[in-house]
C-alpha cells in the first residue's frame, strides 16, 4: 500500500473531491510542470480541455472554479472559501489569470476553458487536458491528468510537442500521495491485514500507526488526526448556525441550522424519544454535507460527496459512546483509513468509476469499521462491519440533480452514517462468522461500477437527474 492516511483524508474545499479538489491541485501541478520544463515564464496563453464526468458535472461541481484558482497555483487546503467568489470575480471581469501567482496573462474564460461533453478519454472518465502556448501561438507544451476520485490525480504522460500525438499508457503518481518506499505491514486487501494482526498479534490501529510512521511520529500522527477532527468539528458548527439556500440554482434549504435548535431545545427541556439518536447522526452529517454543497471547508473522507458520514459518525461516538476519548477518534480515523486504502486499492472512490457506491458506500464502510475499532472490536469484527458497511449500498447510482452536489447526495449522507452505526451494531452481535468477506464485497463492488451504465456514473444523464423537475 503506497499512501498514506492524510491523504485519503485531506483539508479542502467543497463541493467534490473528484471534480474540484482534484482539478485544483492538477492544474497547479501542470504549472509547476510547466517550470520544471522551463516553459513557464514564456507563456502567453493556456486552454484546458475539460472530458466526460468533468465537462457534464463540471459547472454544478465548480470545476471551472478549480480550474482557474489552481492555475492561480491555489491549494484546496490553501484557498479560504470566503475568499473565493471574490477570487472569480476579478478573473473573469479583467480577463486575466495569474499563473502560480507570479505571471499574468491575458485569459477569455469562453475559448481557453473547454466542455467536451461527448468526449471520455480512455483512462478514466474525469479526463483534462492543458496546453500552454507562447507569444507566437506556438505549443509550448501538454499535459493529461485524471482526476480519479477523493482528490487523487494522475498525470497522463502525452507527447510535449503536439496534442493531436496518441498519449502513452504510462502514469505518473498523483503529486499529492506520497509514496511510502516501504511499510512494516504491507496490504493490499482485508486478509492481509487480518493476517498480519493475528501473526503479530495487534490490532488494525496499530498496524496503521506502524505504517504511518514511516513518516510522522507518533506524537505528530496524533497531533495530525485530532487536527482532522478538529476541522471536521468546525464544518458541524458552522453547518448548523449557516442558514440560507444553497448556490447552484436548485433552491435547496439549508436544513441544518432548524434541526440543531430543535434537538438543543428538546435536550434543554429534558423531552425524550428513543429515535432521536438519529436525528443527531442525521444532523451532523447534513451540516457538513450543506457546508460542502456551498464551497465550505470540509475534510474529503474519503470524497467530498461523501464527507457528511465519518464526521457523524465521529460525532456520534463522541456523544454516545459510554467513555469516548482522543485515543478512540485516532483509532477510528486510523482504521477508516485503513478500510478506505482497501477500496482505493481494490477498487476506485471515483463516482465516475463506481457510482455513489464508490463515495457514500465507502464512506459508510470506513466509518463502521472505525466505530467498531473505537469502542474495542476485534480485527474481525472490525471487517465484518466495514462489509456490512457496503454490502448494502452495493449498485448505489450517482444521479445528481442538475449536476449538483445537493439532491441526493446531501440527505444520502444522513443514510451512510446510520447504516454505518447500525453495520458497526451488527457486527458486535455477531457469533464471529460470516458469509461475506470484506474483500468480496470490495470485488463485488468493483464488478458492479464496470457493468454500471455510465447515465449512473456522475453525468447527470440518468435517473434521478433527468427524472425530477429542476426547480
Ligand atoms: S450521488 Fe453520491 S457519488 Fe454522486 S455526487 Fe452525490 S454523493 Fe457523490
Amino acid at each position: 500500500m503506497a499512501i498514506s492516511v492524510f491523504s485519503l483524508f485531506s483539508i479542502g474545499v467543497g463541493p467534490s473531491s473528484s471534480h474540484t479538489v482534484g482539478p485544483m491541485r492538477a492544474a497547479r501541478q501542470f504549472l509547476l510542470n510547466c517550470q520544471e520544463k522551463q516553459v513557464f515564464s514564456s507563456i502567453y496563453s493556456i486552454v484546458v480541455h475539460l472530458y466526460g464526468s468533468l465537462a457534464l458535472t463540471g459547472k454544478g461541481h465548480a470545476t471551472d472554479m478549480a480550474i482557474l484558482l489552481g492555475l492561480q497555483g491555489e491549494t484546496p487546503d490553501g484557498v479560504h472559501p470566503a475568499d473565493i467568489a471574490h477570487k472569480m470575480r476579478h478573473i473573469r471581469d479583467n480577463k486575466s489569470l495569474n499563473l502560480l501567482g507570479t505571471h499574468p496573462i491575458h485569459f477569455e474564460e469562453d475559448a481557453g476553458l473547454l466542455f467536451h461533453n461527448d468526449t471520455f478519454l480512455p483512462f478514466h472518465s474525469n479526463g483534462m487536458r492543458f496546453t500552454v502556448f507562447n507569444s507566437s501561438h506556438k505549443e509550448l507544451f501538454t499535459q493529461v491528468f485524471y482526476s480519479v476520485g477523493g482528490g487523487f490525480v494522475v498525470n497522463h504522460e502525452s507527447t510535449l510537442k503536439s496534442s493531436k500525438t496518441a498519449p502513452s499508457t504510462t502514469l505518473s503518481s498523483s503529486p499529492t500521495a506520497p509514496q511510502l518506499p516501504s511499510v512494516p505491514y504491507p496490504f493490499k486487501c482485508g486478509d492481509d491485514i487480518l493476517h498480519h494482526c493475528e501473526k503479530h498479534g495487534i490490532t488494525i490501529q496499530e498496524l496503521m500507526m506502524a505504517n504511518e510512521k514511516t513518516w510522522h511520529t507518533e506524537k505528530e500522527i496524533k497531533q495530525k488526526l485530532l487536527n482532522i477532527w478538529s476541522v471536521m468539528q468546525s464544518c458541524v458548527k458552522r453547518g448548523c448556525e449557516e442558514e440560507g439556500i444553497l448556490p447552484g440554482g436548485l433552491n435547496v434549504k439549508r436544513r441544518a441550522p432548524r434541526m440543531s435548535r430543535d434537538l438543543m431545545e428538546r435536550e434543554r427541556l429534558k423531552q425524550s424519544d428513543p429515535a432521536e439518536v438519529l436525528d443527531w447522526v442525521s444532523l451532523w452529517a447534513l451540516a457538513v454535507n450543506e457546508e460542502n454543497a456551498a464551497g465550505g471547508r470540509v475534510v474529503t473522507a474519503p470524497t467530498n460527496g461523501a464527507s457528511g458520514i465519518i464526521p457523524s459518525v465521529l460525532h456520534y461516538y463522541a456523544k454516545f459512546a459510554p467513555e469516548p476519548t482522543d485515543e478512540g477518534i485516532v483509532t477510528f480515523l486510523l482504521v477508516a483509513g485503513a478500510i478506505g486504502f482497501l477500496y482505493k486499492e481494490g477498487a476506485s472512490l471515483s463516482a465516475a468509476e463506481m457510482g455513489c457506491q464508490g463515495e457514500v458506500g465507502v464512506a459508510c464502510s470506513m466509518a463502521a469499521g472505525g466505530l467498531t475499532a473505537a469502542l474495542g472490536g476485534t480485527a474481525e469484527q472490525v471487517e465484518n462491519a466495514a462489509e456490512i458497511g457496503m454490502e448494502h449500498n452495493l449498485g448505489l447510482t450517482c444521479d445528481p440533480i442538475k449536476g449538483l452536489v445537493q439532491i441526493p447526495c446531501i440527505e444520502r449522507n444522513t443514510m451512510g452514517a446510520i447504516k454505518a452505526i447500525n453495520a458497526s451494531r451488527l457486527a458486535f452481535k455477531g457469533d464471529g462468522s460470516q458469509k461475506v468477506s470484506l474483500d468480496e464485497v470490495i470485488a463485488t463492488m468493483k464488478q458492479i461500477g464496470h457493468d454500471m451504465n455510465v447515465i449512473y456514473k456522475e453525468t447527470s444523464l440518468g435517473g434521478l437527474a433527468v427524472n425530477v423537475a429542476e426547480c
